[in-house]
């Protein structure tokens, strides 16, 4: 009888002992996958991330605005030699009483929208500057002769606007540089002098070590202009039109020349929305707004002693 009871006592203990086994591995088995799924999730996050941005660097769709965070670096441009100002250049920082200078800059352009835009800067009497791509249809070549003819300024952002072509080599940049300048020239008579680089001087988009084509720049003569001021139009974030405006306003008032960075491209309208009552605050506020020329205050995200 008492070895009855004893083996079932032990039983007991067995089948306890069986079942905290199995809880405990069931809880370590959630525990794991649980980790597992977590990690997981946050890799393939990051590699969406990142396959996003391959695919538009390739489509050439990256976008200048997006880059304004890689203004001021780096170590690695320290490496390669690049003096980097920052955007908020001190001498460039508007005292009270400073006439805000403001440099409405379209880029990406000719498109669907430039003629509207055109129109709206007629009305105000207001002259812009845009840097334009390299478009061979009817329909661009006679909005590049419009914005000549209205006297606004005619700039370069590459003819092709393709990061992967351009950025390949000096050889490809020199090539894409001289076909978008003469096109300029043959359409319009004007020698351009001015160059905005597809993602700005300071895109890290395809690790370009940006200081070749900067001296090549340098050496033609040409300036090239990157922004202080953004209007937001080209983040993935849908502005509304009052956000447009509010963007650019909160920041003009911080320096003495401001150069706004705006687009020019068919699915731009909500700028070409903004673009009335952006020009109506700049006025109210005093600002002169002005088509860039060579005495233009230059604004770079990196440049290089020349
Ligand atoms: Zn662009």
């Amino acid at each position: 009888m008492k070895d009855k009871e004893v083996k079932v006592l032990k039983d007991q203990r067995d089948r306890r002992k069986r079942v905290q086994r199995i809880r405990t591995g069931i809880i370590t088995f959630i525990s794991v996958w649980m980790v597992l799924s977590i990690v997981l999730t946050a890799f393939m996050c990051v590699k969406i991330v990142s396959l996003q941005k391959q695919i538009d660097i390739l489509s050439g769709n990256y976008d200048e605005s997006q880059e304004v965070s890689n203004k001021v670096s780096s170590s690695a441009a320290d490496t390669r030699n690049v003096l980097i100002q920052t955007i908020d250049d001190k001498e460039n920082l508007a005292q009270e009483g400073d006439v805000h200078q403001v440099y409405l800059t379209f880029d990406d352009g000719p498109s669907e929208q430039t003629q509207a835009i055109l129109d709206i800067l007629d009305d105000y009497g207001v002259k812009a500057t845009f840097f334009v791509n390299g478009r061979e249809d009817e329909a661009s070549l006679a909005a590049y002769r419009r914005i000549v003819d209205e006297g606004h300024t005619i700039a370069m952002h590459s003819y092709s606007h393709k990061y992967s072509e351009i950025y390949a080599s000096m050889e490809a940049f020199e090539a894409d540089f001289l076909r978008i300048q003469n096109l300029i020239y043959d359409t319009t008579g004007v020698d351009c002098m001015y160059y905005r680089f597809p993602g700005g001087s300071s895109n890290r988009v395809s690790n370009t070590d940006m200081s070749e084509y900067i001296q090549y720049l340098n050496k033609q003569g040409v300036t090239y202009y990157d922004w202080n001021v953004s209007s937001g139009d080209a983040t993935s974030q849908a502005f509304t039109v009052d956000e447009l405006v509010e963007n650019v306003m909160k920041d003009v008032v911080k320096y003495k020349t401001s150069v706004v960075l705006l687009h020019d491209a068919n699915t731009k309208t909500t700028t070409v929305q903004a673009l009335p009552a952006m020009i109506e605050a700049l006025q109210a506020s005093g600002a002169l707004i002005l088509p860039i020329d060579e005495n233009t205050r230059v604004i770079q995200h990196t440049s290089i002693q020349k």
